[in-house]
């Protein structure tokens, strides 16, 4: 199963230079989470082929209209589609009264709508799980209330060696199972089999961390701890680095630092400020502190495959 992530809006506080509002979405087996939700989000939803319908949480990081004024108008646009699916929306205190503010009542549209609030008491809370992934909030350090997001899906049960375990005398077919699901079994003619003996080393699953806005800080950085992908705020170059400490944001270079520290794979720099009508410059510090750095690109699919994580064998099995 491979991971989409697919940035949508990129820039900072206001839309510039083909840059939109914060979002991002990540799609796996066709359903869709939404990470921050900027004015326009909807568009660009449509415009890079995310099937908003397929929506079932919205992250929001801060009540910085920049990060959630889309909110409203998305949905009212799956009540308009007659959508019946739950959705969860999580985010911090004060979300749900801005929607009932807006005239979309949580309580009173067509599909159930949970909203979870964390306050800034948050330390570490999971706010989304299923039998395959779950999405962790950490406090960030910026000038209101604000949280990061880790997907991260659960590792997998490694790989069974079914020659090796019909060689030590497991013949039954439901014996294989219990091997892979880390039972013991014992074989007809007495012998116990360990899954230690015939099943691989457990296979980590993909994690993406979602860190804006926000000062370089520890809950980024526990955050990003070895994600397959970082999307980190990058608002300034660290020529401005005192307006980034100033406005609670991070330099393209912190960014980086962030993602080397967290043994990242790559880096994609958003929350990018409207005086960078190139971002070159961005990429060109990032890259020598984090040389797998980039922009995001809006309407990009950066697709992440588990397998490529697995060295020594791997691609045989979904
Ligand atoms: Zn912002
Ligand atoms: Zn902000």
């Amino acid at each position: 199963v491979t991971t989409d992530v697919v940035p949508l809006g990129t820039a900072a506080s206001i839309p510039a230079h083909g840059r939109h509002l914060s979002a991002l979405a990540l799609q796996r087996k066709g359903r869709v989470l939404l990470f921050d939700c900027g004015e326009g989000t909807q568009y660009q939803l449509l415009d890079a082929g995310v099937p908003r319908a397929r929506i079932d949480a919205v992250f929001v990081t801060h009540l910085h209209g920049d990060h959630f004024f889309g909110l409203p108008g998305l949905i009212s646009t799956l009540a308009n589609l007659q959508r019946t699916a739950p959705v969860t929306l999580v985010g911090p205190e004060g979300l749900g009264a801005f929607l009932r503010a807006a005239g979309v009542n949580p309580d009173r549209q067509p599909f159930a709508v949970t909203v979870t609030e964390w306050d800034e008491t948050l330390t570490e809370a999971t706010v989304y799980r299923t039998d395959e992934f779950a999405v962790t909030a950490r406090p960030l350090e910026h000038r209101t209330p604000t949280a990061g997001y880790r997907f991260q899906e659960h590792a997998r049960p490694g790989h069974l060696d079914a020659a090796k375990a019909r060689a030590l005398g497991v013949t039954h077919p439901p014996d294989l199972g219990r091997l892979k699901a880390g039972e013991t079994v014992t074989t007809d003619d007495g012998r116990t089999v360990t899954p230690g003996e015939v099943v691989g080393p457990e296979r980590p699953g993909i994690g993406v961390a979602y860190v804006t806005d926000t000062r370089p800080c520890a809950g980024g950085q526990v955050l990003a701890d070895g994600a397959d992908l970082l999307y980190h705020d990058a608002t300034f170059a660290d020529a401005l680095h005192a307006r980034a400490v100033e406005t609670g944001h991070a330099t393209a270079r912190e960014a980086a630092e962030v993602a080397r520290t967290a043994g990242a794979r790559r880096l994609l720099l958003g929350h990018i400020s409207a005086r960078y009508s190139d971002p070159q410059p961005l990429v060109d510090e990032a890259r020598a502190v984090f040389a797998q750095t980039e922009v995001a690109e809006e309407g990009r699919r950066y697709t992440l495959d588990p397998r490529k994580k697995e060295p020594e064998r791997g691609g045989e099995e979904p």
